[in-house]
């Protein structure tokens, strides 16, 4: 199959192609080229999409499925169904992969990595887990994310568990080192170095979550690979530490900070959010914002500042930013597929420029993830892309005007999706 006709962004950092084609054959890029210098095989079929805009699919590096349902959220509704209904909902959103941070257990997850990398299921992204994460015994309970993670006290302990996930083929793993203000007694540097080295031994990669400036620094001495989020605060020694360890990327989860400050899209919300999320859970997102105090939005805003502040010093030195946007957690005010527009705005937000954001989206994240199979619309790759009405780079709002979505060189079905949403017959 031929596309033609559509404003090609590529997802390099290239300037985008004006009028682009690109062929299509057994579901991967073959060629991409412009419109007229690209001559197909005699009987190629051709889809004309001049006046669109074409981007790679968008992936998330880091999220939490599974455990929202409705007005519920917890481990109780992490089912085969539900963690399914997510990843509809990613795919109708454009995103074309979704990594699960630690908050996976059982069989399960591994079972539905398999499925639907295979593709079994044409109208769902990627399901990509972490299995257990790792993590401090203060921070486990039994109805929350960490339910299930593995409690590090000892460095033998902490090598064992990460021999378990490298024998369940989890290429990057997840560890928890936050003191959450000084309540909680984090992981020490012995125990997070057992998890990094053992790790780093098997070719696993390792992704923190930590926002401390001085934990975060520790941590890139000590060879973290990925930060789940962005760090509260950042100075020119954690600036020269990214810059000393060039393969450590970050991933700002920008969107719970983001929208205690301004969440636009709520008020009215916006139509993707009415055609797929229920009318509880927008009201009830509705009414906790307009409920915070003067206080609470006077040091939310401050806190947003700093957060942005720090985006734009790394951004500027060249830190390898992706997007991970932390959805699915335990508020249930992260609506899944959501999230990602809402964080790519966020991050424009912040001062990095659209096209910074949308590499971050999709090459970036790809490489993040070590998927050499996405992030990009080029020869080889799989053809998993997003046809828009309006162009990102103009206005990264943009990017919520889907028309389309490819995923494996199959059109999502938008439509069956939506009617099933609408229909109640599974609500998030
Ligand atoms: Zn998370």
């Amino acid at each position: 199959m031929l596309y033609e006709g559509a404003r090609l962004i590529s997802g390099d950092a290239s300037a985008p192609i004006d009028r682009s084609a690109f062929l299509v054959e057994d579901g991967r890029f073959t060629r991409v080229g412009r419109q007229g210098d690209l001559q197909p095989p005699v009987g190629t079929a051709r889809v004309d999409l001049t006046g669109k805009t074409v981007m790679p699919a968008l992936i998330d590096a880091h999220s939490h499925i599974g455990y929202m349902k409705g007005l519920t959220s917890g481990p109780r509704n992490y089912t085969r169904e539900n963690i399914l209904d997510h990843m509809h909902r990613f795919a109708y959103f454009g995103v074309a992969v979704s990594q699960a941070m630690g908050s996976d257990f059982g069989e399960l997850p591994f079972q539905l990595r398999e499925e639907l990398r295979a593709g079994t299921d044409p109208d769902a992204a990627r399901f990509l887990t972490a299995g257990r994460g790792l993590a401090p015994l203060e921070e486990i309970s039994p109805t929350n994310m960490r339910h299930a993670a593995y409690v590090v006290t000892t460095v033998e302990g902490a090598r064992a568990d990460v021999q378990e996930l490298a024998q369940r083929g989890v290429p990057l793993i997840k560890m928890w080192v936050d003191t959450r203000g000084g309540t909680v007694k984090t992981l020490t540097p012995d125990l997070y170095g057992a998890i990094l080295d053992e790790a780093h031994k098997h070719r696993m990669r390792v992704a923190v979550h930590a926002t401390g400036l001085a934990d975060a620094k520790q941590l890139l001495r000590a060879g973290i690979d990925v930060f789940g989020h962005m760090i509260s605060d950042v100075d020119d020694e954690l600036v020269e530490l990214f810059k000393q360890h060039p393969n450590t990327s970050i991933l700002l989860a920008l969107s719970a900070p983001r929208r205690v400050v301004s969440a636009p899209w709520i008020n009215p919300p916006h139509p993707l959010i009415v055609e797929t999320i229920s009318p509880a859970q927008i009201k009830r997102l509705q009414d906790r914002l307009a409920g915070q105090s003067a206080a609470e939005a006077a040091q939310a805003r401050q806190a947003w500042d700093r957060l942005a502040r720090g985006v734009r010093i790394l951004s500027a030195a060249g830190v390898k930013i992706g997007v991970g946007t932390d959805g699915g957690g335990q508020t249930g005010d992260q609506f899944v597929g959501w999230t990602m527009h809402a964080e790519l705005e966020n991050m424009v937000v912040a001062g990095m420029t659209p096209a910074q954001v949308l590499v971050a989206a999709t090459r970036n994240s790809a490489e993040i993830l070590g998927l050499d199979d996405l992030g990009l619309v080029a020869p080889s790759r799989s053809a998993d892309f997003v046809v828009l009405d309006a162009n990102p780079l103009d206005d990264i709002t943009n990017t919520r005007r889907i028309a389309r979505v490819f995923l494996r060189g199959r059109e999502v079905d938008r439509g069956k999706l939506r009617a099933g949403w609408a229909s109640g017959a599974t609500s998030n």
